[in-house]
């Protein structure tokens, strides 16, 4: 420690004689070497040009700001969004020995005031505020006086409407740039994210006025998983689990259920021959804690979890992960597939889906973004004069509940004020905009994961390409059951049938003289319907897309102001060839293997209802008819969520109690998003509460041994 502050001071001071990164990383970080594309986004920060940074989480973007500032000498301005992000940082920074502060909500004035007298003494190395600062009259100047080694603005992705975590208050960060970053020479700016699409990337580099910024995304690809995604009735899914994991060589694995029952029985199922335990948030602390402590020692081989399960997970060797129903978003999938194989070794994900698993998406959807109509209801009651949050809580006709979230959307998107004496004022009306567009991007996100599902690219290209690492986006990863189809292992395929290769072949004529037709027209002009179901045409263009004989793109086109998209398809080289005579060796996607419980009835006769593609992917203007929902699908039962439940009232009444006794809005105490993860994962100690996504540590330093309390004995 001793060491590595008086090297992180001369650093300081002998800014003119440059330090090597690697000398840095060495005696200030104490790592032996720099991690993929480290060393090149430093070298690139350092000579001052401005950058994007997408890497996955953990990738360890955070040495990509640190380093360099130290390398430029100075302080450097560190912007992040949540408390607990800036705490967990400069707790890291100082324990290296360097000289950090941070300005945030949570802080005393005091401290704040320490802090800002410690910059403009030039003693700082690193200063961490929360963009709603900038808000703070007189605040931006102050930081101006001094000349910043760069400005580092953390989860950039905020600053996106497109972005899933939009903050209204990263917009105003490129308003106040100009000035912080001062002139001649500017102090570069670096963002970072480990999720931005291509549409949110030119969002962040516009919002922020950044200047020829070096753009760098990397690390998406994962060289070792092969990835299958299955249709797979709901039914069935628990048989086919067992006959993947009875396989030695498929264990050590990790399952998600969507549910805890589900967990349950399917633990419950695999333990008759395989060591396998559930692992949710009904499960008490104990239990969980000795389950997690099991798989890592490898006593237990397979855990059944719910998405609560793999946090604090750090075993190399896992060889299975599989999902037995859809995720919510690409960005969840990514990180629970990528549990499996850190050691490098061959893995295998599979992602079992079928229709029945929109539905339970649907329900969580609703419940996080309320109609713009409870929106409005509380926009109306607030008035230019701040009024009391808990009479017009009391006066207005919502639940408690829907009521915070609407407060809370409405806040997050400028329609209110909340202050810290628990009173609010009306905002500008133009919330109902940016609103509607996240709530959207909700939506739209989940249409993803579906169309991922029902997509004929390469998978771990899609996901490259979701990332937005253009780049790297179009090699194929040769392991998925799209590249290598006779390698799946749960997803069956067979050869077409002669009338599909007649089908076929119309398909390549009708191609033939354009330059591409839309996969809706083209089964229109075919007159398939009847001959083939919609997802059987699907199954086999996708077949011809992984036979190369025709290319198949995602579209969109506008309709009355709306966008729907389509795909476009288009004969390849190796299409143009095919004839009637050419042997056509198309493997179909068919569902299950029958070796892992799959389906018996010939595919093509099947009446059991399909994936149909989600409504906005219809290319079709009318769209096909959505199937009944499977009988099986079952919604979670009163006693499962009884149990979450009773912990959650009682966190919530405390929680209505506390704001009431600080005089703050009761998420300030506690976020609703925190308190439902609480109630659902029942964290055990203070270090898996501060796991808790909006649990910074001021609020565990100050609830959190009542919260623990409440876990330990929910009645
Ligand atoms: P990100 O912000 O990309 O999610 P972090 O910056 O928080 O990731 O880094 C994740 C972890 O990796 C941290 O514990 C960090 O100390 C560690 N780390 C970063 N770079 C290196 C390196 N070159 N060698 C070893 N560990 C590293
Ligand atoms: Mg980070
Ligand atoms: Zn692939």
């Amino acid at each position: 420690m001793q060491q590595a502050s008086s090297r992180a001071a001369s650093s300081l001071s002998t800014s003119s004689q440059p330090v090597q990164p690697a000398e840095l990383l060495h005696s200030v970080f104490g790592f032996a070497s720099f991690r993929a594309n480290q060393e090149q986004v430093c070298r690139t920060a350092i000579s001052g040009r401005d950058l994007l940074l997408v890497m996955p989480t953990g990738a360890g973007k955070s040495l990509c700001y640190q380093l360099p500032a130290l390398a430029r000498g100075g302080t450097a301005l560190v912007i992040s969004p949540l408390i607990s992000l800036m705490e967990d940082q400069a707790a890291k920074l100082a324990a290296l020995g360097l000289r950090v502060a941070r300005i945030h909500s949570g802080l005393a004035r005091a401290a704040a005031r320490q802090a800002c007298v410690e910059y403009l003494q030039g003693a700082l190395q690193f200063l961490f505020i929360a963009p709603e600062r900038l808000r703070v009259p007189g605040f931006p100047e102050m930081l101006a006086k001094r000349k910043l080694a760069l400005i580092a603005i953390d989860e950039a992705h905020c600053i996106s409407h497109w972005g899933h975590d939009f903050r209204p208050d990263y917009r105003m960060l490129g308003q106040h740039l100009p000035a912080l970053r001062g002139a001649p020479d500017p102090a570069p700016v670096l963002a970072m994210t480990a999720t931005a699409t291509p549409t949110v990337q030119a969002d962040i580099l516009a919002q922020l006025g950044m200047i020829a910024p070096a753009k760098f995304i990397h690390g998406f690809r994962r060289e070792n998983l092969a990835i299958e995604v299955v249709e797979i009735p709901q039914p069935d899914r628990a048989p086919a689990i067992f006959r993947l994991l009875i396989k030695l060589s498929h264990r050590p694995a990790i399952v998600y259920a969507p549910s805890r029952k589900q967990s349950e029985q399917l633990a419950a199922e695999l333990s008759r021959a395989i060591p396998a335990a559930a692992y949710h948030a009904g499960l008490d602390a104990e239990t969980r804690e000795r389950v997690q402590r099991a798989f890592q020692a490898g006593e237990l081989e397979v855990v059944v979890a719910t998405i609560a399960f793999g946090m604090g997970i750090d075993k190399a060797n896992i060889r299975t992960v599989i999902h037995a129903g859809l995720s919510a978003t690409l960005e969840g999938y990514y990180q629970e597939i990528g549990r499996a194989g850190r050691d490098g070794a061959l893995s295998r994900t599979f992602l079992m889906h079928s229709y029945a698993d929109q539905r339970t998406h649907d329900f969580f959807l609703n419940r996080d973004y309320p109609p713009v109509e409870s929106l409005s209801h509380v926009f109306e009651a607030l008035t230019g004069d701040p009024q009391n949050v808990d009479k017009l809580r009391a006066a207005s006709n919502l639940g408690e509940e829907e009521f915070d979230k609407a407060l809370e959307k409405l806040e997050i998107h400028g329609g209110a004020r909340v202050d810290f004496d628990g009173s609010v004022t009306r905002g500008a009306p133009g919330w109902k905009k940016t609103y509607a567009i996240q709530a959207r991007h909700r939506a739209e996100q989940f249409e993803k994961v579906l169309r991922y599902t029902v997509s004929s690219e390469c998978r771990v290209a899609a996901l490259v390409r979701h990332f937005g690492d253009l780049e790297d986006a179009n090699r194929p990863c040769g392991k998925c059951d799209i590249c290598d189809p006779a390698g799946a292992v749960l997803r069956q395929f067979r050869r077409a049938t002669a009338l599909e290769r007649e089908i076929v072949q119309s398909i390549v004529d009708e191609l033939r003289p354009v330059d591409y037709k839309a996969a809706g027209a083209l089964q229109r002009n075919l007159d398939l319907v009847g001959r083939l179901s919609r997802s059987d045409f699907d199954a086999l263009l996708d077949a011809m897309a992984r036979a190369a004989l025709i290319e198949i793109e995602q579209a969109e086109y506008e309709k009355n102001g709306e966008v729907i998209p389509f795909r476009k398809v288009r004969l390849t080289a190796r299409g143009l060839e095919v004839r009637p005579a050419t042997p056509l060796p198309l493997l179909i996607g068919d569902g299950v293997a029958d070796e892992f419980g799959g389906r018996s009835d010939p595919p093509m006769r099947s009446k059991k209802p399909k994936l149909t593609r989600p409504k906005l992917v219809h290319e079709d203007p009318k769209p096909a008819k959505t199937p009944a929902p499977r009988p099986e699908f079952r919604p979670p039962t009163p006693e499962e969520q009884a149990f979450t439940q009773s912990i959650e009232a009682k966190l919530r009444d405390w929680r209505a109690t506390e704001a009431k006794r600080l005089g703050v809005p009761a998420y300030m105490v506690l976020h609703d998003r925190a308190l439902a993860a609480v109630a659902q994962t029942r964290p055990a100690s203070p270090q898996q509460l501060s796991q808790i996504p909006g649990i910074g540590p001021a609020q565990a330093e100050r609830f959190g041994e009542i919260i623990l309390a409440f876990c330990r004995s929910p009645n």
